[in-house]
């Protein structure tokens, strides 16, 4: 027993003083906070948090440490995404996958898609609605079982009946059925309070609603209004109550006016919005995620014959090109911008190009990867953890080869990717 003792507290010491750290030379560094690139900087991580950040190149202390080279690359935080769906990937099956997966299938592919993710650099990503296979795939890329970047999920999005998030649109009768709370179809006030219960029984960690009508539900209108403000007051209190915050995707002005009245924190897409939604926006302290990449895609998608079905290629055709342009007033106005992409309704992995496609609307290099990093981790809640390369905080740190102030595209191929401490590429 003495012995035991003797030999752990040994074994304690040893790791301590021996600890095996890893020493990033960084080139150079975006510090998130300020908005300044840094020259010549050393990050020190030890497990899974960063434990230093000093000026000048440090050598490594013992000889068990480890030196990972950037000085010939651009470092920062890991980038987040808080508009994927991680379970899905567009392609002109899907509306037929709907009846014929298992959650199972949906499972082994959503693994490759979590993959490619964190390849791209995303070390965090708000999954906005799925089957609920998403919680499943947060857990088990959790628990260290498979690759994938940290998930924040809605798991199931809220509609109304025949709404966006109705999983039945579109079926024949015979298989359409009635789905409710349960499923995330609410028609008032105590269904809406039940579908947020639900999820948070089901493990999700936001709620997701479907404020308006939407382009690839197999359904006629892209932007009608589709929840009254009690419904959407019911749904904002209750998820409060269980410590989520909700997201609302809306293209109509209606609706998403209705939205942030009602107190949703994020609005996905915010196609249609008008300059009084935006003070609004502003008043209420919600945020624009702008999706930009996807609504280029499916404008693109929807001009290949048979791409989509027929009822999507006019919503498609209409809403798709705007989505750019009113990121661009939105953000003139002075509306927080948080950087989302809806990976899935294009091919993920390619979350990238969405930086671009902000920098030609008018944003600041700078601040669009502060809208993916600081202001992500933000409206997460997570800003103790994440967001920055600072002393405490998770390793996740990224790294691009040119200085993304001189070529944002150099943002769609990361090179290096650590997250949580663990080195995925490099
Ligand atoms: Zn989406």
């Amino acid at each position: 027993m003495k012995n035991q003792i003797i030999f752990l507290s040994f074994f304690f010491l040893t790791t301590i003083l021996f600890a095996q750290n890893t020493y990033l030379h960084c080139g150079k560094l975006i510090d998130t906070k300020s908005g300044k690139i840094l020259n010549e900087m050393t990050i020190v991580v030890s497990g899974n948090k960063i434990i230093n950040v000093k000026k000048g190149y440090i050598p490594t202390k013992n000889k068990e440490d480890k030196l990972i080279d950037l000085k010939n690359k651009t470092v920062m935080p890991g980038l987040i995404d808080m508009h994927v769906h991680i379970e899905m990937q567009m392609k002109p099956s899907i509306y037929l996958d709907n009846y014929t997966l298992n959650e199972a299938d949906i499972a082994f592919n959503s693994v490759k898609y979590a993959e490619v993710t964190l390849l791209a650099g995303f070390t965090t990503v708000r999954d906005l609605g799925g089957t609920g296979v998403n919680v499943s795939l947060r857990n088990a890329i959790n628990k260290g079982k498979i690759m994938g970047p940290r998930i924040f999920s809605a798991e199931k999005a809220i509609g109304t009946t025949g709404g966006h998030a109705d999983p039945t649109n579109g079926a024949s009768r015979k298989l359409m059925g009635d789905p409710g709370p349960k499923e995330g179809v609410v028609n008032s006030a105590a269904d809406a309070r039940k579908a947020v219960r639900q999820r948070y029984k089901n493990g999700a960690d936001v709620i997701k609603i479907t404020a308006t009508g939407g382009v690839l539900s197999v359904a006629k209108n892209g932007q009608n209004p589709q929840f009254t403000i009690e419904e959407i007051k019911a749904i904002t209190e209750t998820a409060k109550d269980y410590g989520m915050h909700v997201a609302a995707h809306a293209h109509g002005d209606e609706g998403m006016r209705r939205a942030i009245l009602g107190g949703v924190k994020t609005i996905e897409h915010g196609t249609l919005m008008s300059e009084e939604t935006m003070d609004l926006m502003i008043k209420y302290d919600a945020y624009l995620v702008p999706t930009i990449t996807a609504g280029k895609e499916v404008s693109d998608k929807a001009k290949i014959k048979g791409f989509y079905p027929e009822i999507i290629v006019p919503k498609a055709l209409e809403i798709g090109p705007k989505i750019q342009n009113t990121f661009r007033k939105a953000y003139k106005k002075g509306v927080g911008i948080a950087f989302g992409t809806d990976a899935g309704v294009y091919d993920h992995g390619k979350n990238g190009k969405e930086f671009g496609y902000m920098v030609e609307a008018g944003m600041p290099v700078i601040e669009t990867i502060q809208a993916a990093t600081i202001t992500n981790a933000k409206i997460l809640k997570e800003e103790n953890n994440i967001g920055t390369i600072e002393k405490g905080k998770l390793a996740d740190i990224i790294a691009v080869d040119d200085d993304p102030t001189k070529n944002i595209h150099t943002m769609e191929n990361v090179t290096f990717v650590m997250k949580n401490g663990v080195i995925y590429k490099q």
